[in-house]
């Protein structure tokens, strides 16, 4: 499947919600993100700008033990934290198969856990916090596209900083 990429730097907190809140202009239900990144990267932040820019005024926050949070904005964003998930195929338990029926957008942390379980079509973003630096100092941030749609946003992006240059 093709593939694209695209690298970019985010400073600071309100950054990577800014980057949710892009991303929440352009999701449509059935569409999966899938957030990598160590403790702290920065991936429920960047689902908190999604949700608040789709209108949704509740708390978000990680849901490491109940596996998945749900959100109703002006689409249903449906937040998983897979970290505690030992065995992929626990997933089915928590109704897996209904949430990829794509009525609402699928984000995901830690999606490694689900290993060979993972939608073929999906927008990966990958956020590092350097080894140098404190956890203040500004987050990496990786997007890769794989499938049409998730192609083109990427491509989107690409576009739109190479002209803020
Ligand atoms: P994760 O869900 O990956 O464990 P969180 O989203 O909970 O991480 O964020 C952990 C911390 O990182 C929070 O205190 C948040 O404010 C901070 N943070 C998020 N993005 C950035 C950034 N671009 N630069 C600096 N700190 C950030
Ligand atoms: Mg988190």
């Amino acid at each position: 499947m093709y593939e694209s990429s695209w690298q970019g730097f985010l400073p600071d907190e309100r950054a990577t919600e800014a980057l949710g809140g892009w991303l929440a202009q352009r999701v449509r239900p059935g569409d999966v993100l899938l957030l990598y990144g160590d403790l702290g990267a920065g991936k429920t932040t960047l689902v908190r700008g999604l949700a608040r820019s789709l209108g949704y005024e509740g708390r978000v926050t990680s849901p490491t033990f109940t596996l998945v949070h749900e959100y109703e904005g002006s689409l249903s964003l449906y937040h998983f934290d897979l970290y505690r998930l030992d065995d992929p195929e626990e997933v089915w338990d928590i109704g897996w198969s209904d949430y990829l029926r794509g009525d609402g957008v699928l984000c995901v942390e830690w999606p490694e856990r689900l290993d060979h379980l993972l939608p073929e079509e999906a927008l990966t973003i990958r956020l590092t916090r350097d080894d140098s630096a404190t956890a203040d100092e500004g987050r990496r941030v990786e997007l890769i596209g794989r499938g049409e749609k998730p192609l083109a946003l990427v491509k989107e992006l690409e576009t739109a900083c190479t002209s803020l240059d």
